[in-house]
C-alpha cells in the first residue's frame, strides 16, 4: 500500500515485510530498483520533477529516518516504522548468503568497495562476490561488461543521492540485479566510517551519532525540521478545507 507524504507516495511496510518484498524481488531476477528515502531525498524530490520521476518509479520507496515517520504522524498517515538500507541491507545478505546469490558493489571512493567485499565475504559465508567498482569512474563500459559477466543477483549502488537514484532509474531494465541506493553504506561496511551503537540506533539516534563523527552532516540533519514545518503546513492547510 502506498501512502502520499508531502508529494511522494512510500511503500508503507514493516522492515520485516520490506525485506519479504525485497526478497521477492531478487527472486524474481528481473531487475527493478529500492529507494530509501529520507528528508533530504524527500525535499529534494520536491523542488526536481526529474528526481522525483526517478524515486516515483522505483519498485520500493521506504521510508528511511525518524524525520520522515514524524512528518507522517503529523499528517495522521501511517508509516509502521523506519526502514533504513543500513538495517535491511545486512538482512537481505544473510538470506542471499544461504542461498548462494551473488552481490556488486558499485559507489564510494576507490578501494572502499574491495575493503567492503572483503568485509562481506568473511561476515556472510556463502554470499558470493560478483565484483566491485568505485563511484567516480568516468566510462563506465567495464563496469557494464563486469555486470553483463557476473550477473549479480543484487547490486548495491552507493553513490549518495540524488545521483544514485537517477543513475538505477537511467538503468532500470539494463540489468537483472535488483537495485539499491545505499548511500554511504559501503564506507560503514569497509569500517571507514563507524556506525552508532545499537542502543543509538534503537533510539532513532544514528543521525545524531553520525552527526558527531561527521559534524559537516549537519546541513542535513537541519533538513529534519524543515519536513516537520512542512507537513504542519500541509496540515493545517487541509484541516482548513474540511472546516
Ligand atoms: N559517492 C560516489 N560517487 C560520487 C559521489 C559520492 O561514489 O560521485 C559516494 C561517496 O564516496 C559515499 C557515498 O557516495 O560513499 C555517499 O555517502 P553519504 O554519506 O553522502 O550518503 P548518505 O548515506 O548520507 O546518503
Amino acid at each position: 500500500m502506498k501512502t502520499e507524504i508531502l508529494g511522494l507516495r512510500f511503500d508503507a511496510m514493516t522492515m520485516a515485510q520490506a525485506q519479504a518484498a525485497a526478497e521477492a524481488l531478487i527472486d524474481a531476477g528481473a531487475g527493478g530498483y529500492i529507494v530509501t528515502a529520507n528528508p533530504e531525498i524527500l525535499l529534494a524530490a520536491r523542488e526536481d520533477p526529474a528526481y522525483f520521476g526517478a524515486i516515483d518509479a522505483a519498485d520500493l520507496v521506504l521510508a528511511d529516518g525518524v524525520g520522515v515517520l514524524h512528518a507522517a504522524r503529523i499528517l495522521g498517515k501511517a508509516l509502521p516504522e523506519r526502514v533504513s538500507g543500513s538495517d535491511l541491507v545486512p538482512r537481505l545478505l544473510r538470506e542471499m548468503a544461504a542461498k548462494g546469490r551473488s552481490v556488486f558493489l558499485y559507489g564510494a571512493k576507490p578501494g572502499v568497495a574491495d575493503r567492503a567485499a572483503h568485509v562481506l565475504e568473511k561476515e556472510y559465508p556463502g554470499l558470493r562476490m560478483a565484483g566491485t567498482e568505485n563511484g567516480y569512474i568516468r566510462d563506465e563500459t567495464e563496469l557494464w561488461r563486469a555486470l553483463d559477466r557476473e550477473q549479480p543477483d543484487l547490486l548495491l549502488v552507493a553513490l549518495g543521492a540524488p545521483k544514485q537514484e537517477l543513475w538505477m532509474a537511467a538503468n532500470r531494465g539494463r540489468t537483472k540485479a535488483l537495485m539499491i541506493g545505499v548511500g554511504g553504506l559501503l564506507d560503514v561496511f569497509s569500517g571507514d566510517v563507524p556506525r552508532a551503537p545499537e542502543a543509538w540506533r534503537r533510539s532513532g539516534l544514528e543521525w545524531l551519532y553520525r552527526t558527531i563523527k561527521q559534524p559537516q552532516r549537519i546541513r542535513r540533519v537541519l533538513k529534519l525540521p524543515q519536513i516537520l514545518v512542512l507537513a504542519a503546513k500541509e496540515h493545517i492547510l487541509h484541516s482548513g478545507d474540511k472546516a
